[in-house]
């Protein structure tokens, strides 16, 4: 099985059709995972199989080796599109994830002003309030909600404490639209039980959601990589499109990847 540990702190750049050119910054540490769910399509694998021995880099490594970076990419005039903190895990689980934003924006303010920064996150942490008021500071505030049956919650992103969906959701809503909703879509079984989450009983409850938190743009995605669990599989091309259609439907701007 081949599952990714990203280097840290700074990774990349990777190039995309859909982002540009994108530097990962990785708030994680660099021989393993961490984080506060434990996704069963995860593409850095289960928690379990990649425990680190090594520390998170700490916020002047952080800055010292983007500034490091940033100053080559200007050397070889190739700047970023996007600054985007992804890794091995939840960046957000980052002790000073909040200083680490501050100083992100200033490098990007000094060394490529018209790049974007994005977070990708997976919402458990967004009840602290500087980890909510970091995160209304970047451009791209992308928040996971895969589901809101509970049920499905703890078969498919595993939290490893409480999570209350009802209670994210209201967290969600504060961001008062300045968040973007990333949903993972997939069919398949894990442990002989289903893990489809493209029928009308998930979709129909999850946009009743969304028309909630009214966000300014939802992701809907499947399975791209191999992935931890097998048994998995990509919701299909259609199911995909129907369901972004149906976002665009009730006013809200949608993307679909396959
Ligand atoms: S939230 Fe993201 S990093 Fe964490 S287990 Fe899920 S997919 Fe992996």
């Amino acid at each position: 099985m081949s599952t990714i540990i990203y280097p840290s702190p700074i990774f990349g750049p990777v190039h995309s059709r859909r982002l540009g050119i994108s530097l990962g910054i990785n708030l994680l540490p660099a021989d393993g995972k961490v984080c506060s769910f434990n996704c069963i399509y995860c593409e850095c694998g289960f928690n379990e199989d990649h425990r680190p021995t090594l520390p998170m880099p700490t916020r002047q490594q952080v800055a010292q080796k983007l500034e490091e970076k940033l100053q080559d990419m200007v050397a070889q005039g190739q700047l970023p599109d996007v600054l985007t903190f992804a890794g091995n895990g939840e960046p957000t689980c980052h002790p000073h994830f909040a200083e680490i934003i501050d100083d992100v924006i200033r490098l990007r303010n000094q060394y490529c002003p018209q790049a974007k920064v994005s977070v990708l996150s997976n919402s458990t942490m967004i009840h602290r309030q500087e980890v909510h008021d970091a995160l209304m500071r970047v451009d791209n505030n992308i928040l996971k909600l895969d589901t809101i049956n509970p049920v499905y919650i703890n078969k498919v992103d595993q939290p490893n404490a409480a999570y209350d969906v009802n209670l994210i959701i209201e967290r969600l809503k504060a961001f008062n639209g300045h968040l973007i909703i990333q949903t993972m879509f997939m069919r398949g079984e894990y442990n002989g039980e289903s893990v489809d989450n493209t029928s009308d009983d998930y979709v129909a409850p999850w946009l009743e959601a969304i028309k909630q938190i009214a966000p300014q743009q939802v992701m809907i995605y499947t399975i791209d990589r191999e992935t931890p669990a097998q048994g998995l599989l990509k919701a299909t091309h259609e199911q995909l499109d129907q369901i972004r259609d149906r976002v665009i439907a009730i006013g809200i701007p949608c993307t679909a990847s396959y």
